[in-house]
């Protein structure tokens, strides 16, 4: 039976009877995945602070076939992001960000792109400012990657180039822009063109050179809005991390 290590971001950790972790995470070259990790509660040298969620880590995994669940039987600290810690906020979207993995990803997906897209948007939120924007380049690329793309170069109906449009609206069903007269059926949310330029930045820009993009503040709230709709929508519902959210800006602005 071979043993392998891999490195992964820890998405979730949950007690299993008294001593054992089930520790779910998403890693660089086997995608999501779960294990167990024996005794992990009580044992303070195979796994010294390591499994937490959040934590950027290397595990040393021992792989049964036909068992999607492998045994963890040690691992070593990489980043514990203590910037993010440290941040109510940065700690919500960080969380965001695993929640939203679990939902778009199944435990067997494989996808080098999502290990990547978390490791360097958890650096970047862990590092420096743009909080706003970390968390929703973060989002727009996460469902890129998942096969949801959002249509923004021209109208969906009729081919207008998106920079030629005067008043242009995203359409939630179709995930992609109208011109006014083209879209049917539903309101659609006005973007302005500078808001589709910098979706469009978003997606195509390198990691980490993107997390530089900055939002005014019409454009952010064009981009938030845009999202919480069309991610509710994707995974049809609104996740918990979303509320969290929303209370901290409620109660401390
Ligand atoms: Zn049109």
């Amino acid at each position: 039976m071979p043993s392998k290590v891999v490195e992964g971001i820890i998405l979730q950790v949950k007690l299993y009877g008294e001593a054992d972790l089930i520790i779910d995470f998403f890693s660089s070259q086997w995608g999501r995945m779960r294990g167990i990790a024996k005794g992990a509660k009580k044992s303070k040298k195979r796994f010294v602070h390591c499994l937490e969620p959040l934590n950027w880590v290397r595990l040393t995994l021992f792989e049964k076939q036909n068992n999607s669940l492998v045994r963890i039987d040690q691992g070593e600290l990489i980043n514990p992001f203590p910037g993010i810690r440290k941040d109510y906020k940065k700690w919500g979207q960080a969380s965001y960000f695993c929640e939203m993995i679990k939902e778009l990803f199944a435990i067997g997906d494989t996808n080098e792109s999502v290990f990547e897209l978390i490791k360097e948007s958890l650096q970047a939120l862990d590092q420096g400012k743009g909080d706003q924007e970390i968390f929703n380049i973060f989002q727009i690329r996460l469902l890129k990657i998942a096969g949801y793309a959002l249509f923004l170069t021209s109208c969906l109906g009729c081919g207008k180039k998106a920079e030629a449009i005067d008043d242009p609206l995203f359409s939630l069903s179709q995930g992609g822009v109208f011109c006014r007269g083209c879209l049917k059926g539903e309101k659609g949310i006005s973007l302005s063109p500078g808001t589709i330029q910098c979706l469009r930045q978003a997606v195509s820009m390198a990691l980490p050179q993107v997390f530089r993009i900055r939002f005014s503040r019409t454009m952010g709230e064009e981009i938030e809005q845009l999202l919480q709709s069309f991610s509710c929508r994707i995974m049809g519902k609104e996740l918990g991390s979303v509320h969290y959210l929303r209370q901290l800006q409620e109660n401390y602005g």
